[in-house]
């Protein structure tokens, strides 16, 4: 079987078919056989209707009385059936899949698989799947997979696809090399996973194929990563050499010293400028931490070397900030920093000076790396509130620095990176991370407000803190109101409302659809204390620094995850005040990341939780393309992780020392390509 053949080639499987499951990222038949079931019913554990206990149940039976009503909430359907065996019959119901009512052929027995639960005063079958109870009589074993639906292709479907594929599992070759493998790796384990994934007898057997193909897929990003850092190691970069008289120089004009996290962060990337292999250096540290200062200490070393830094950050307004304060920071000491954002007048003599050289840090959006500025001799690039630089990034600096040399790279971010991805996906990378905040810092007082509360407990606490001249941030899921659902609060509504309850105080919303000269506009009135409550989208999210702001509000908090509430809360407390982070919540109970949220102020802890909760696509957005949703793996197989990486390290020893040594594991070499594309080239 080639591995690599459309799925069309698979008898039963027509264009219309191949179409809808490519739209899911099945493409070829590999791409098939790796669409696991994400569950399997047992149908033997089937019982009678008389014998029923509340719960997941699986009963076999007829169906009939099938009929749909709609409620008067529109779109909203009921379908409701009669299910019957010879103990006596229950009721089932599906809500809004009113084609349940064609589904069934009332003369046939089913097994329905869901749950029985007390529902409108008696006790129903809910949403229960369904298969037709002669297909099951014709599988020889009895774990039934059950596959997740993916563009309409439903679960019963890919079962028969598989039932044709199955003579031919045989022909599947071995991945991985057996050396420095841990013993589940053998010759065919993968054949025989990918069969006992998807034909498996027993529930042990299926077990044991998930932690070989999870074992391959951890692999594949590891060595991925591996191989990504060492071709990086080939490139060269400019030295930047370290002086100890300039640093202390710059020291010397700081309001404060540095603490130890920062120091030692410091001196990582310090020594990295020195040397002639480009840095690939991730800075990790939490809102506050005071990462700013340590990539100032860096542009400097890069500076006296006689080299130009460039500062990108991810918003006009922030790259605005940084300009500030770097400025303010560098300029003592001869410096010339230059701002290059949408807004920039002259910008023509901007680019000139950056051209030139006149200009040594150059601060701006993602924009100055792919617009026409031209750089006099850039070798140190900083990117802010990012994990790290893309390869297409990577590729335009390329083209920015001179002679063929490699920029070092240095991304800052505040949501930290847990240590298992830290292991795998991030592995090119290396990592410093500024574990402590400066002395002194106030705990932000955390709170969950029930909507229903607002009034009672929220606005008597605004009036408060608007009495001490301090501001506020009042977060909105939404820009306006869409149509007829107004669940969830939308800035403008929002500034509307609060203009109502709080008459004299100067109210202004900002939110993403507006023109940066406008937003800039708003986020500069707001610094400069003119704004008492700003309504706003999350669009204030990262790094905007406003000392005098005091109070975050979040409304509908439960529909954020927990790196980006911890960013939100993290744009008060940022001066000598108390300050405080309501999170408004419309459900009974907060929800366990609001509780986290009150519970803990470690940007840390709460992305490790936010990571079991919700997955890492979810949080490290700027990554997605699908390398961080794993399919079979999860990142909390340590030990898994833990063998890979030992094997990886051997088979980055032995192509160094053998560039052939994967020449008869193709497949793998193509894998590894397809993991680059994902995670690297992003
Ligand atoms: P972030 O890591 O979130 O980017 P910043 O670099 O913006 O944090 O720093 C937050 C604030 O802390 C700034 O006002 C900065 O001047 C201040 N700061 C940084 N380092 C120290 C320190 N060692 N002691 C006291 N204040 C510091
Ligand atoms: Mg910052």
């Amino acid at each position: 079987m080639d591995l690599y053949q459309e799925v069309t080639a698979i008898k039963g499987i027509g264009e219309k078919t191949a179409e809808s499951l490519k739209k899911s990222g099945i493409i070829t038949v590999r791409d098939l056989l790796y669409f696991l079931p994400r569950d399997y019913e047992n149908y033997q554990t089937a019982v009678k209707i008389a014998d029923l206990k509340p719960g997941k149940v699986i009963i076999k039976g007829k169906i009939a009385d099938l009929k749909t009503v709609y409620t008067r909430r529109r779109n909203f359907t009921i379908t409701s059936g009669t299910i019957a065996d010879e103990t006596g019959s229950i009721k089932a119901v599906w809500f809004n899949q009113p084609y349940r009512v064609k589904q069934f052929d009332e003369k046939k027995e089913y097994y329905f698989t869901g749950e029985y639960a007390f529902k409108a005063n008696k006790y129903q079958l809910q949403n229960p799947s369904a298969i037709l109870a002669e297909d099951v009589a014709a599988e020889t074993s009895h774990l039934h997979p059950v596959y997740p639906q993916r563009s309409g292709v439903k679960s019963q479907q890919f079962v028969k696809f598989f039932d044709r594929l199955r003579p031919q599992f045989n022909q599947i070759p071995d991945l991985l090399p057996l050396e420095n493998a841990p013993s589940f790796v053998r010759p065919a384990a993968r054949k025989d996973a990918l069969y006992s994934a998807h034909f498996p007898d027993t529930e042990r057997e299926a077990e044991a194929a998930r932690k070989y193909l999870a074992y391959e897929e951890l692999l594949g990003l590891i060595l991925a990563s591996a191989l990504s850092k060492a071709a990086a190691k080939k490139l060269r970069a400019a030295p930047l050499k370290f002086e100890a008289k300039n640093t202390k120089a710059l020291l010397k004009t700081l309001p404060f010293t540095l603490t130890d996290a920062q120091k030692r962060a410091t001196w990582d990337i310090l020594q990295d400028l020195e040397k002639t292999t480009p840095m690939s250096r991730l800075l990790q540290g939490d809102v506050g931490s005071g990462k700013t200062v340590v990539a100032a200490i860096a542009a400097f070393q890069a500076i006296k070397s006689g080299a130009q830094v460039a500062l990108i950050a991810p918003t006009s307004i922030l790259a605005t900030q940084h300009a500030e304060g770097l400025d303010k920071i560098l300029s003592p000491l001869g410096v010339k920093t230059a701002l290059l954002i949408g807004a920039t007048k002259h910008k023509e003599t901007v680019k000139e000076q950056i051209a030139t050289g006149t200009a040594d840090l150059i601060i701006g959006t993602h924009a100055i790396l792919t617009d026409d500025t031209i750089f006099h001799n850039l070798a140190l690039c900083i990117i802010d509130e990012q994990h790290r630089f893309g390869v297409k990034q990577r590729q335009k600096l390329l083209l920015k620095t001179p002679r063929n040399l490699a920029p070092h790279l240095l991304s800052m971010t505040a949501t930290p990176i847990p240590r298992s991805l830290q292991l795998t996906v991030f592995g090119d990378l290396d990592i410093s991370t500024i574990s402590e905040l400066p002395k002194g810092r106030q705990k932000i007082e955390t709170k969950v407000i029930k909507e229903t509360d607002k009034k009672a407990t929220l606005y008597p606490k605004i009036h408060q803190e608007i009495a001490k001249n301090h501001q506020i941030y009042w977060i909105c899921r939404a820009i306006e109101d869409t149509g007829t659902s107004s669940e969830v609060a939308s800035v403008k509504r929002q500034a509307k409302k609060l203009q109502e309850l709080f008459q004299k105080q100067r109210i202004e919303f900002l939110h993403g659809k507006m023109k940066p000269a406008e937003k800039d506009e708003i986020m500069s009135k707001f610094a400069a204390g003119k704004i008492d409550i700003l309504v706003s989208t999350t669009v204030v999210e990262v790094g905007v620094n406003v000392p005098n702001a005091t109070v975050m509000v979040i409304e509908d908090a439960e529909n954020y995850g927990l790196a980006q509430l911890h960013q939100l809360r993290g744009r008060v407390g940022r001066g000598q005040d108390q300050s405080y982070c309501y999170l408004i919540s419309k459900a009974d109970q907060p929800t366990r990341r609001l509780k986290a949220m009150e519970a803990t102020d470690s940007g840390f802890k709460l992305a490790e939780l936010d990571l079991r909760l919700r997955g890492p696509g979810e949080i490290y957005g700027s990554l997605q393309h699908g390398a961080l949703d794993l399919n079979i793996a999860s990142f909390s197989d340590t030990a898994l992780i833990a063998a890979a990486r030992k094997q990886v390290a051997a088979i980055v020893k032995n192509l160094e020392q053998d560039p052939a040594y994967l020449t008869n594991y193709q497949e793998l070499s193509a894998g590894i390509f397809h993991y680059q594309k994902l995670t690297i080239l992003n």
